[in-house]
């Protein structure tokens, strides 16, 4: 039985298939088929294959489990990435990420969904917005 990876990636799978162990810490079979979906067409299916291969077997669930994170990162974050993210104490927003492309939700780009805001600011000025919205509000 092919694994939820190949499955959705349309490719033959076998008993040594080599993303099928990158999944096994995503509980649900769909949302193993929607992180797939996203990390294969971030860094291309080729890509992806290339990486998985190049690291020993033991590390590779979590070698895809970061290039999850660096796909959403850099996709709501595309100057910074999740690095960017991380320094700005807004790891949160990068975990939010993962967590809706394994729901199979779409990603924006911060900039388009806060405005026009400068990611070092990003923290500050949310409190700001935060605080705009009670006052508007009262
Ligand atoms: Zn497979």
């Amino acid at each position: 039985m092919s694994c939820n990876g190949c499955r959705v990636l349309r490719k033959g799978c076998s008993e040594s298939c080599i993303l099928r162990p990158c999944l096994q810490w995503i509980e649900s079979p769909e949302a193993q088929g929607h992180a797939t979906v996203f990390v294969a067409k971030f860094f291309g299916r080729a890509g992806l294959m290339s990486f998985i291969s190049s690291v020993p077997e033991s590390q590779r669930p979590d070698l895809f489990q970061s290039l999850l994170f660096e796909a959403c990162g850099r996709t709501v974050n595309p100057v910074n990435g999740a690095v960017g993210l991380l320094w700005t104490g807004n790891w949160n927003i990068c975990q939010a990420a993962v967590e809706t492309v394994l729901r199979g939700g779409t990603l924006r780009p911060i900039n388009e969904v806060l405005g026009d805001l400068h990611h070092h600011h990003l923290q500050e000025r949310l409190q700001k917005d935060q605080l705009l919205h009670l006052i508007k509000n009262q």
